[in-house]
């Protein structure tokens, strides 16, 4: 059987490119190299803005064992700076259940589904792709979803990722200390560590904390004995859980660089998680979308397509990139949460305005964050 277009990954970018190309009529195969549903690590935050893109562009409309929160606290080396109330809510979603609602989705729209098959060598020059069960493909088009250790990127030959790591633990809630076990909102930490930051995310059952620092630069060791401390500061010891993953912090540039007109990265493939927050999820469906339509408008220029689709994309990263190391100054972090204690209103702004709705950049907010500390 002869593909239109193949997609490697089955996680939220390859299946956003696979519904909306089976739905258009394409003939379409996702591989994945595991079976859904499959576990990532992830905290499962998702955004206004990503709740809106899975209804309008997916058709994804009711979530089943979510959780959301419209309190979010913020505490700076251990310190409340601020419990508020945002206007959108954010919504906590379990990975594996998320991930196999969009493959059910795409399933539906028609896409042809290989699972528990790995793509382990792609030879782009002669369009073809060689199986862990020993089958060799050859496609007219590839998307490569194949997320942050993207075979495909390896052999179409992008540099690798540059990748921060992660530690996330998960503690039942029986569990927990009692002011914990009925926790409901989103807790965010900082100044545990240096360019990064804490999060405590309430799940029905359980309560996932998570450390992650956005450099390369922060040892594992330091990094898990920061992430413990926190966890044991708050009375979290019985770990049921202990995960460890890698988000990318950049690369996204590169891609511009391949050669080869047939294929587009897509997602944590394409290093398009946001650089400040590693929120990844929104740019995974929104990429994988754009490479479809690219696809079903010009697929003679389907990297050029693309492309010219992802430029705001890619300049708002290489923005969000550049204010990293000012915004996640540890000075310049003390001075600004020690002075937004008395201001709720403005860290509402910036969950409502820049996180969740991306309705104002976060250059914008930085401005005004200097004249009010003025
Ligand atoms: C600790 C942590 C917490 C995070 N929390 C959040 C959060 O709260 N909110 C948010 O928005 N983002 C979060 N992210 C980022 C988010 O998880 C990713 O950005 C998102 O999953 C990217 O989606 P994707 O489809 O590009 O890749 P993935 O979800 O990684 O999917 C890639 C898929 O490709 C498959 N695959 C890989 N290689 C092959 C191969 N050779 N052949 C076939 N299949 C292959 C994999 O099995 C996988 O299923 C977090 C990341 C981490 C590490």
């Amino acid at each position: 059987m002869e593909y239109d277009v193949i997609i490697l990954g089955g996680g939220p970018a390859g299946t956003a490119a696979a519904s909306k190309l089976s739905a258009a009529g394409i003939s379409t195969l996702l591989i994945e190299k595991n079976k859904h549903p499959r576990e990532k690590t992830c905290a499962g935050i998702l955004t206004q803005k990503t709740i809106s893109f899975l209804e309008e562009n997916i058709g994804v409309l009711k979530m089943e064992q979510i959780i959301s929160s419209n309190q979010v606290t913020i505490r700076y080396k251990r310190n409340n700076i601020g419990q508020f109330t945002v206007q959108a809510p954010f919504v906590f979603v379990e990975r594996d259940v998320f991930d196999n609602k969009l493959l059910n989705v795409c399933q539906n729209s028609g896409t042809c589904i290989m699972e528990g098959v790995a793509a382990t060598k792609i030879i782009p020059d002669e369009n073809k792709i060689i199986l862990s069960n020993k089958q060799t493909l050859t496609y007219k088009y590839l998307i490569a979803a194949d997320g942050i250790f993207s075979q495909t990127r390896k052999q179409i030959g992008l540099p690798n990722m540059p990748a921060a790591f992660c530690i996330q633990d998960t503690f039942e809630r029986d569990t927990c200390p009692i002011s914990l076990q009925h926790l409901q909102e989103l807790q965010l930490n900082f100044g545990e560590i240096e360019l990064g930051y804490s999060w405590i995310v309430p799940y029905p059952k359980h309560i996932i904390v998570g450390t992650g620092a956005f450099t390369d630069s922060v040892e594992y060791c330091s990094l898990l004995e920061k992430h413990t401390k926190l966890c044991n500061h708050i009375g979290l010891t019985n770990i049921a859980k202990r995960r460890g993953a890698f988000v990318p912090i950049g690369g996204f540039e590169y891609q511009k660089n391949h050669l080869y007109n047939n294929i587009v990265m897509v997602g944590d493939a394409a290093g398009l998680a946001n650089p400040l927050t590693g929120e990844g999820i929104y740019h995974a469906l929104l990429s994988g979308i754009y490479a479809a339509t690219a696809y079903l408008l010009d697929s003679h220029n389907l990297r050029e397509t693309y492309l010219s689709f992802l430029q705001p994309i890619l300049e708002q990263l290489t923005e969000q990139k550049s204010l990293l190391s000012k915004f996640y100054s540890p000075l310049l972090l003390e001075n600004i949460f020690f002075q937004l204690k008395d201001c709720p209103e403005f860290l509402s702004a910036l969950c409502d305005d820049v996180v969740s709705l991306e309705t104002r950049d976060y250059k914008s907010l930085i401005m005004e964050l200097q004249q009010l500390l003025r």
